[in-house]
């Protein structure tokens, strides 16, 4: 089957409308016509080359929303007609110890990312700007009615990567989280530590989108920018979620983490961050990472947002504006997630 998509051409060029050929539904396929793509800066590493060369030409998107077209004769969970959802993966090895954990992101033969990875079928998979894609129906989420779908894109990224932390690290009443960058990401993070009832404060480089990260469910908010900041908020911290896709000073972030504190990177810029040691062993305090989350843990993600009645706050976009977007998204201008309208692909 042959479809419309957007694509780099090679690393750091503009996206360019192609068409793309995706492989006949197998008996446990499932063939979407994605109506929404969100984009995360993720696909914005992945074209400039920050993480290495890719398979170009790509076409990103990994925030996938659309309604089921057609399913393979084995698969009961979905049907026709369905709201569903793909995120970051559309495979893995399904034996492994992690697989078996509900952890498929890390299974030990790799998960199969949904762009610039390698199928199983030895083709190089291509993500979701484009109509439609054809997934394996374990790695297709069901979209709860409630959420709206275009604003349900960015939960198969935004959503679960900033979930699956504030869940393992306990986020909740009585806890004291911070989330460092009000972005795709960060704002996802502050809907759904709020959501869990934890104390959340923004830290952002400028108190520029104060008011947002407030309604958005902040009860706090600090530039970071402030050198002040780091001195009246050291030791306050029980978790601290890092989104920011560039180089951070670590210790000073590390400073506010109170004993036994957590600082879970999430943010994946492509240069080593460093620390000193002494910032963790002073007060027994841990420095994570952490990668989206399971098949199962994103669809409670799903499920607890539209519980809550909240999907991510949304600018839709036109295919021919992916690339002005990128720029946005780089000079940290997005509210708070850009989502490819996908009815214009051509
Ligand atoms: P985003 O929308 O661009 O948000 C990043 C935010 O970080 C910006 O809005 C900005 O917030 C802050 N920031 C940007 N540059 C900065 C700098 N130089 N110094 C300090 N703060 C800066 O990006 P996103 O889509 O949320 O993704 C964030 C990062 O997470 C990316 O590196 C992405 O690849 C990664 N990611 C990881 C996973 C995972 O599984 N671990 C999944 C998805 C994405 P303020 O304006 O508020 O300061
Ligand atoms: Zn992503």
């Amino acid at each position: 089957m042959r479809v419309h998509a957007y694509a780099a051409p090679a690393a750091a060029a503009p996206l360019a409308p192609t068409v793309i050929e995706r492989r006949a539904v197998g008996a446990n396929d499932v063939l979407i016509e994605i109506k929404y793509a969100g984009i995360c800066h993720s696909d914005i590493h992945t074209v400039n080359g920050d993480w290495g060369l890719q398979p170009y030409p790509v076409v990103p998107g990994h925030e996938i929303v659309g309604i089921v077209a057609e399913v393979g004769a084995d698969v009961t969970r979905h049907r026709v007609g369905d709201r569903v959802g793909v995120g970051c993966m559309v495979n893995s090895c399904g034996r492994c110890v992690n697989c078996r954990n509900g952890d498929e992101q890390y299974c030990l033969e790799g998960m199969v990312p949904t762009y610039a990875g390698t199928d199983r079928d030895g083709t190089v998979t291509q993500g979701g700007y484009s109509t439609h894609v054809v997934v394996d129906a374990d790695f297709v989420l069901s979209v709860p009615e409630g959420i709206d779908l275009a604003a349900a894109a960015p939960l198969l990224c935004a959503g679960i990567t900033t979930y699956s932390p504030l869940r393992h690290w306990g986020a909740g009443p009585g806890k004291k989280v911070a989330v460092v960058g009000l972005g795709g990401l960060g704002h996802m993070a502050v809907k759904i530590a709020h959501a869990m009832g934890a104390e959340v404060t923004v830290l952002s480089q400028s108190l520029k989108k104060q008011e947002d990260g407030l309604r958005l469910g902040a009860d706090h908010y600090h530039a970071t920018g402030d050198p002040d900041t780091f001195e009246r908020l050291a030791g306050r911290f029980d978790l601290i979620v890092n989104t920011v896709s560039a180089r951070i000073d670590v210790d000073a972030y590390l400073g506010l983490l109170a004993v036994d504190g957590t600082l879970v990177n999430v943010g994946a810029p492509g240069e080593p961050l460093s620390l000193n040691v002494f910032s963790l062993i002073g007060a027994r305090r841990s420095y994570a990472g952490s990668m989206i989350g399971g098949i199962a843990e994103t669809q409670e993600m799903l499920d607890f947002c539209a519980e809550h009645r909240f999907g991510a706050d949304i600018e839709l976009i036109s295919a021919d504006q992916i690339n002005e977007a990128y720029q946005r998204v780089l000079a940290s201008d997005v509210r708070y997630r850009f989502v490819i309208d996908t009815a214009t692909l051509g």
